[in-house]
């Protein structure tokens, strides 16, 4: 075969394998769109798993009538326009790649009306075939995307996708992550019509924690100590669990960066760590940890996922890391705060 270069719309087909592993992931990138709109109130509408519907419906901005047909473009994005721009990032999303590489491997329906609009306005794409006639449609200010049939193009992917069961426990994760960071926020989670989570905007402290009970459970709010750790520019915040209510398995590890979820390893080993002393091999600390930091101390543009970040200066992110929850672990708090509670 001669080189050619290849369709635009097999182009995103590649790059969804990149950042579409599974429904879960979809929810991921729409609900962070929906974040980047300055939503105050999201709601996750999934049937079977997501593999038949993923439906995202925000009270954000919106997308301008213009625009719409241009949203499900490849490297098209409202949030950067110049190569400086990523040197401090503070929109989750920059790469303008997630709507493209979804529409291409789905039927993807986008519907949004901003505040200038009287009407709202539809557009529509179905895996290789996009249709840029721009639809008047009814919906309130903000925008709904509507994810159909996800991979029914690829059916090797499809084949990969598991039970509804534990697609929607993934998708679960995906939430769960993100209104621990986002309290402010309101969610709903639907699965086949029944509403399996709703979280109020959390505005005050006390309803912050209730926030962070509903998701990590009263034992872990029972046991964890509160942080409050800063150094220049670097401000560590969130709670640790005491050593003694250590997990069998790694599974309440939430860390985040500038509001973004990470599976940093540099983090991850940073706090292993600070708990080497109290814990043994098979014990998992449990934490809900942000650490926020000048946007341009950090490299978020390292995989398309943008779950793995890169610090500037990772020797003293560990550092700073380890002592504020060495300190923490070490303090008397435990009793105080299990006693405000
Ligand atoms: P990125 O988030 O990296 O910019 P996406 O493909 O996820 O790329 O989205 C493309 C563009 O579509 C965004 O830059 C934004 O302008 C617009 N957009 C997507 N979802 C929403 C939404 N829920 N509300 C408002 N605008 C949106
Ligand atoms: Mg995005």
């Amino acid at each position: 075969m001669p080189i050619q270069i290849l369709s635009p719309q097999l182009a995103n087909q590649i790059a969804a394998g990149e950042v579409v592993e599974r429904p879960a992931s979809v929810v991921k990138e729409l609900v962070e769109n929906s974040l980047d709109a300055g939503a105050n109130r999201i709601q996750i509408d999934i049937e079977n798993g997501g593999a038949s519907l993923i439906r995202v419906r925000d009270n954000g901005f919106g997308i301008p009538k213009a625009e719409l047909a241009l949203a499900l473009a490849r490297h098209a994005t409202s949030k950067i326009s110049h190569i400086d721009d990523l040197d401090a990032i503070l929109s989750l999303g920059f790469r303008g790649e997630a709507l493209a590489s979804i529409s291409s491997v789905s039927r993807l329906t986008l519907t949004s009306r901003t505040q200038e609009q009287s009407e709202a306005w539809q557009v529509y794409a179905q895996g290789l075939e996009m249709e840029t006639t721009v639809k008047p449609a009814s919906h309130p200010v903000g925008t709904t995307v509507e994810v159909e049939n996800l991979f029914f193009n690829t059916p090797a992917r499809r084949k990969f996708l598991r039970s509804d069961k534990t697609e929607f426990a993934h998708i679960d994760e995906v939430i769960r992550r993100i209104a621990l960071a986002k309290s402010a926020i309101a969610f709903t989670l639907t699965h086949n019509g029944k509403v399996v989570r709703q979280y109020r905007s959390a505005l005050d402290d006390a309803q912050k924690l209730k926030r962070v009970a509903a998701i990590c459970g009263d034992d872990f709010i029972r046991h964890a100590l509160q942080i409050q750790w800063k150094h220049e520019d670097l401000h560590l915040s969130g709670w640790v669990a005491s050593p003694t209510f250590y997990r069998a398995q790694n599974d309440l590890n939430y860390s985040y960066v500038n509001g973004r979820m990470v599976r940093d390893k540099v983090i991850n080993h940073t706090i292993r760590q600070a708990y080497a002393e109290y814990l043994g091999n098979e014990q998992y600390p449990a934490f809900v940890l942000f650490l926020d930091l000048n946007p341009n101390e950090v490299d978020v543009n390292v995989h398309p996922t943008k779950h793995e970040v890169r610090f500037h200066q990772s020797r003293l992110i560990h550092d700073f890391i380890c002592q504020g929850i060495i300190n923490a672990l070490s303090s008397e708090q435990a009793e105080l705060f299990a006693a405000q509670t």
